[in-house]
């Protein structure tokens, strides 16, 4: 094929599985088997990524602990999109240097898009000292080599060096669930938007191939998920980099066409290149769930400009209007940032009527945070955080009654869910999702959780909505 691959070769995969060999030598001549701890911040794309430490991890003969103390092995994987993500990180590795004094053996590691920033990694560098292994997303499959370097030196490694990025396939994996699964279909992003740090730390855009792509899916398929995510910042450019071979709606159709009993989903869409064809082959996929995560970000075209987002707010409300035409019943949620530098009230008041009229089902609101070397943080900003919160919690209020209206409008209907998991309401013990995505807290047994059922939608309130599973009765009774 005559496109630019850029992936990691099987020469270098199995030096790392090299390195994997000898630390599982070293842990298999100890006496009790170590344990490591692996925590997560930000996206899903990062929950992916920690699946595959933790894989990597298993593969070198580590059990997991959530207790910092008892960890022989701590991974933090960082966020970096928002400033509060890297204080929170900042806080808790300080923390423990008190773990590591208790503990002198004990190896800590740090990992992604907080660390591949150079101000981040020169600052843990410098005041952190008890960490002993930085690598950034662009590193992750070399984890094997740099912890073995860390379990048997004495120096500090640090992974950190710019890169476009590349693709490694055939890491390990160890999933956190049974019934949902991640499943990246690429990384990197080109789209500089001008607050966003993502592309200046996960490298360019890089498709995976649509071979390993349904290689992954029908494993999952295989193992019993019902209910995969298929990932990357954003899908619509799926394929661009293979030579336009295979496109988003074209991978997605492939998923569906797999046989057996499972529900497609993806994140995350980029307006300017969501349209008719994806729409269209939603709504003709019955696997593909009837949900789109659609960021806005903006109402105002003067914003969405200064943004880089390359589409306008009638552009923005005809594709939403397109969607729901094509699927009636689809499920609408996106993201939107409040104060971003010099949106002024009147514009503010764009976003405010763009929700009432989209009538998202839940909106991801964020307030601006300025994130270094990205060109909105060069903007001036003259509004206060004072005046910033106060639009925040104006929106937040808006879009709760939105939401709550929106979920009290499947009272009394009956929707197939998927049963997931155990919530921690006593009357509605079981937590289930609706094909569009929305929280179900329902009544019925645990021998529900992995099946798709039927629910009688009882109430709701902003956040979810509550059933019954119906036969639930006879269910028990079995
Ligand atoms: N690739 C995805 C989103 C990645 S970041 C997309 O384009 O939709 C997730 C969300 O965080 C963004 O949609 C945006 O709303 C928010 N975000 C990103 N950078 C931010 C910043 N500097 N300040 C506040 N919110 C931000
Ligand atoms: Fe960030 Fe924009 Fe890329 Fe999303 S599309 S990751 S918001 S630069």
């Amino acid at each position: 094929m005559s496109y630019k691959r850029t992936e990691i070769s099987s020469e270098e995969l199995r030096v790392q599985e090299g390195f994997m060999a000898k630390v599982r030598e070293l842990n298999a001549s100890r006496e009790n088997k170590p344990l490591a701890f692996v925590d997560t911040y930000g996206c899903q794309q990062n929950e992916a990524d920690s699946e595959k430490i933790r894989g990597m991890l298993a593969e070198m003969g580590y059990d997991f602990t959530r207790s910092e103390r008892e960890a022989d092995v701590i991974v933090i994987n960082t966020c970096a999109v928002r400033e509060h993500a890297e204080t929170r990180v900042f806080g808790n590795v300080g923390a423990l240097v008190h773990t590591k004094r208790a503990k002198p053996e004990q190896i800590i590691a740090l990992c992604g898009c907080m660390v591949q920033q150079p101000s981040a990694a020169e600052r843990l560098k410098k005041s952190y000292r008890h960490v002993d292994i930085v690598f950034g997303p662009h590193a992750l499959w070399r984890f094997p080599e740099l912890l073995y370097g860390a379990v048997v030196g004495s120096e500090r490694l640090f992974a950190v060096d710019p890169s476009d990025g590349e693709i490694a396939e055939g890491l390990p994996v160890r999933r956190d669930g049974k019934i949902k699964a991640w499943l990246s279909i690429m990384y990197g992003c080109n789209n500089f938007c001008s607050y966003c740090v993502v592309p200046y730390v996960r490298g360019r855009e890089r498709s995976r191939r649509p071979e390993d792509i349904i290689a992954d899916a029908k494993e999952l398929i295989a193992a019993g998920y019902k209910d995969i995510t298929l990932l990357g910042q954003n899908v619509n450019s799926y394929g661009g980099d293979l030579g336009g071979e295979t496109d988003f709606s074209e991978l997605l159709r492939m998923i569906n066409d797999l046989p057996g009993d499972f529900l497609i989903r993806f994140m995350t869409s980029h307006p300017k290149d969501a349209g008719e064809k994806l729409f269209r082959t939603m709504a003709e996929c019955g696997k593909v769930a009837k949900h789109l995560h659609l960021p806005f970000q903006a109402g105002n075209d003067r914003v969405l400009k200064t943004m880089n987002r390359r589409y306008t707010r009638s552009g923005y409300l005809a594709l939403a209007e397109r969607a729901r035409e094509l699927m009636p019943d689809i499920v609408l949620t996106s993201d939107v940032i409040v104060g971003f530098p010099g949106e002024t009230e009147v514009e503010f008041e764009d976003t405010m009527t763009l929700i009432d009229r989209v009538k998202f089902d839940a909106l991801f609101t964020f307030i601006y945070s300025p994130r270094k070397g990205t060109p909105a943080a060069e903007m001036p900003d003259p509004f206060t955080r004072e005046e910033k919160q106060r639009r925040f919690e104006r929106l937040v209020a808006a879009q709760n009654a939105i939401s709550a209206e929106k979920h009290a409008s499947y009272n009394g209907t009956v929707q197939r869910v998927l049963v997931d998991g155990l919530s921690d309401d006593a009357d509605f013990p079981l937590t289930a999702r609706t094909n569009g995505g929305r929280l179900v807290h329902l009544k019925g047994g645990r021998a529900l959780i992995g099946d798709f059922i039927d629910a009688k939608i009882v109430s709701s309130n902003t956040w979810a909505l509550f059933g019954e599973a119906i036969g639930a009765d006879r269910e028990a009774e079995k």
